[in-house]
């Protein structure tokens, strides 16, 4: 099973995907995750798109498609794609590569709630160095450690109030038309990502009758 999560940038689709590997075993391919990991490395690509990243801009979908199939070329088992596509020239290519390897989307999964509440969680946000694990400042019991392996925990670059405000301005006027674009399928669905994150993978498991 293949798995689209779609949202604005905070509202929760990292977490949700990281349940659902963890429960589920699926491959989890956040591009936000591969697009850092360049940075950090210091790769060519790295090099070119640290700035765009840290402004809250866009990758071109030349350079993000050729990530993101590197990545998954290989995989036979099910994907949740978190953060990718973007843009409807990038669910259009991510179709047709799926098609041409047999494969499809299942399901699209739209975890909707309102930008005041998504600009306060991505400023609150703080992101463990070393295992990339998400925690928010406002969670009851928050320490300012990573509570799974100790790491340090950051505020990413990209979610300062500037370029928070600047990424969903670009969600809305380049990620929001893929709504309309996957709407039409019958894999689309809404959920209210303004609840808890368990009480969300409940009805996520319920919609993909993963439940026993
Ligand atoms: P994320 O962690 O998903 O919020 O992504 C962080 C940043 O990585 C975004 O603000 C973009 O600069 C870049 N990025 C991630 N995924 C994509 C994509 N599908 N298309 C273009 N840029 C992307």
């Amino acid at each position: 099973m293949n798995i689209i999560l779609l949202g604005f940038p905070g509202a929760g689709k990292g977490t949700q995907a990281v349940k659902l590997k963890e429960k589920y075993g699926f491959r989890h391919i956040s591009t936000g995750d591969l697009v850092r990991r360049e940075v950090a490395q210091g790769t060519p690509l790295g090099k070119k798109i640290e700035t765009i990243i840290k402004q809250g801009g866009l990758v071109s979908d030349e350079d993000i498609v050729n990530l993101l199939i590197n990545n998954i070329k290989d995989e036979k088992g099910g994907i949740i794609f978190d953060g990718f596509p973007r843009t409807i020239p990038q669910a259009e290519i991510l179709d047709r590569y799926l098609a041409g390897a047999g494969r499809k989307i299942d399901y699209i999964l739209l975890l909707s709630l309102s930008e005041e509440v998504v600009l306060k969680r991505l400023t609150s946000r703080r992101v463990c160095k070393a295992c990339g694990t998400i925690y928010n400042i406002f969670s009851p019991g928050f320490k300012d450690i990573c509570t799974k392996c100790s790491g340090q925990l950051i505020t990413r670059p990209d979610d300062t109030l500037e370029s928070a405000k600047h990424r969903l301005e670009v969600f809305k006027k380049e990620t929001q038309p893929l709504i309309e674009y996957y709407k039409k399928s019958d894999g689309f669905k809404k959920i209210d990502g303004a609840r808890g994150a368990d009480e969300i993978f409940s009805d996520i498991e319920k919609i993909l009758a993963l439940k026993k």
